[in-house]
C-alpha cells in the first residue's frame, strides 16, 4: 500500500492545481490521473480564455505544461484509475482498478466530467462508426465528409468551427434558437459559409447499419421529421460528472451526481475535499476548475498539517 499525505484523484486543471498547492505546502502529494492524465482539456483545440496566454493555447499543450509543472515540483503522477474510496475519518484508503491501494491523510476528488450522450436509437451501436463525442480526437477521420454537430454550447460551436476546416458541410443541430456558446464564437460560426444551422431540431435517430448514413431530425416546434444524410455525428450536449465510482462510498453526491462541497471545497467527510467539474453545476471552465483546485489544495494542506 502506498502511503501519502495527499491523494488527488484526477489530473485535469483542478487536480493539477490542487497538487501544486499541496506539494508547495510540503505535503507528499500523489495524483492518480487514470490512463490518460489531463482530463477533458486533452480533447480541446484552442483555448483563448485561460488567462496568461497571449495567443490561443492548445488544450493538450496546456495540460502537458500543468503535468510537467507538477512533476518539477515533486508531485508523483500515476496512471491509476481509482475505483473505490473508503473511510469516514483520516486516514482514507483508495483502491485502483489495478489493485494498487493508497492510504492518504487527505483526499481531493477532482475526477472531472465526461461526455453526455443523446440516448437515441442507433447512437450507441454506431459509436466509433461515425458517432463521436470528440471532434478533436476523431475529426481527422471525417476529412472531405459531411458531418452533423449536436448542441448549442461552446463545445458544439467550437467543434463546428474545427470541423469546417476540412469537412465540406457541417450542420449544427440545436434544440432551440438560443445558444449557450459565447457571442464571439456564435458570430464566427454564422460567418462560416460551410456551417449550416438547423435550429429548434433534435436528432431523434442515428441511421446506418455499419456506419452512420444519416441523422433523423425532428423539428420540436412543428413535429416535422426529416433525414439529413451525413457521414458523422458529433455529440456535444454537455457533460456528466465522473462520480459513479463514488456511489456506495460515504461521500455525498447530489441528485445530478455532483460531489457536494462547501465554500472550502470540503465534502461531508472531514479530510475529503473535491474540486473542478465533478462539483460544478454550471460554470464548467478550466480556470474555475483550477481555482477550486487551488482552494481544495490549500484546505487539504491545512487539514494534513493538523493531522500528521
Ligand atoms: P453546455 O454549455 O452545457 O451546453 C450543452 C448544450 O447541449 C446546450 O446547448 C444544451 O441545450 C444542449 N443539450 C443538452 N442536452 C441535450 C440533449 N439531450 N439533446 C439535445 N441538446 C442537448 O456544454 P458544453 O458546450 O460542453 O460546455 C461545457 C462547459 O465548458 C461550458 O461552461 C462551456 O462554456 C465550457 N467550454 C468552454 C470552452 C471555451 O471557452 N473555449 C470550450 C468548450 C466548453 P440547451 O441550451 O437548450 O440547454
Amino acid at each position: 500500500m502506498k502511503q501519502t499525505d495527499l491523494l488527488i484523484i484526477g489530473a485535469g486543471p483542478a487536480g493539477c492545481t490542487a497538487a501544486i498547492y499541496g506539494v508547495r505546502a510540503g505535503l507528499k502529494t500523489i495524483v492518480a490521473g487514470g490512463a490518460m492524465p489531463g482530463g477533458q482539456l486533452l480533447q480541446t483545440n484552442d483555448i483563448e480564455n485561460y488567462a496568461g496566454f497571449i495567443n490561443p493555447v492548445g488544450g493538450f499543450e496546456l495540460m502537458d505544461n500543468m503535468l510537467k509543472q507538477c512533476k518539477r515540483l515533486g508531485v508523483e503522477i500515476t496512471t491509476d484509475q481509482i475505483v473505490k474510496l473508503e473511510g469516514t475519518k483520516t486516514p482514507f484508503t483508495a483502491t485502483a482498478a489495478s489493485g494498487e491501494q493508497y492510504q492518504a491523510t487527505a483526499v481531493i476528488i477532482a475526477a472531472g466530467a465526461s461526455a453526455r450522450w443523446l440516448g437515441v436509437p442507433g447512437e450507441e451501436k454506431l459509436r466509433g462508426h461515425g458517432v463521436s463525442a470528440c471532434a478533436t480526437c476523431d475529426g481527422f477521420f471525417f476529412k472531405g465528409k459531411n458531418v452533423v454537430v449536436v448542441g448549442g454550447g461552446n463545445t458544439a460551436f467550437e467543434d463546428a468551427l474545427f470541423l469546417s476546416q476540412f469537412c465540406p458541410s457541417v450542420t449544427l443541430v440545436h434544440r432551440r434558437d438560443g445558444f449557450r456558446a459565447d457571442a464571439v464564437t456564435v458570430e464566427k460560426v454564422k460567418n462560416t459559409a460551410n456551417i449550416h444551422l438547423q435550429l429548434n431540431c433534435v436528432v431523434d435517430d442515428v441511421l446506418g447499419t455499419d456506419k452512420v448514413t444519416a441523422a433523423r431530425l425532428k423539428n420540436v416546434q412543428t413535429g416535422a421529421v426529416t433525414e439529413l444524410a451525413c457521414d458523422g455525428i458529433f455529440v456535444a450536449v454537455g457533460a456528466v460528472p465522473q462520480t459513479a465510482w463514488l456511489k456506495g462510498s460515504p461521500v455525498e453526491l447530489d441528485e445530478k451526481g455532483l460531489v457536494k462541497v462547501d465554500y472550502h471545497q470540503r465534502t461531508n467527510i472531514d479530510g475529503i475535499f473535491a474540486a473542478g467539474d465533478c462539483t460544478e453545476p454550471e460554470f464548467r471552465q478550466a480556470s474555475i476548475a483550477a481555482g477550486t483546485g487551488a482552494k481544495a489544495g490549500i484546505a487539504a494542506s491545512n487539514f494534513v498539517n493538523l493531522h500528521r
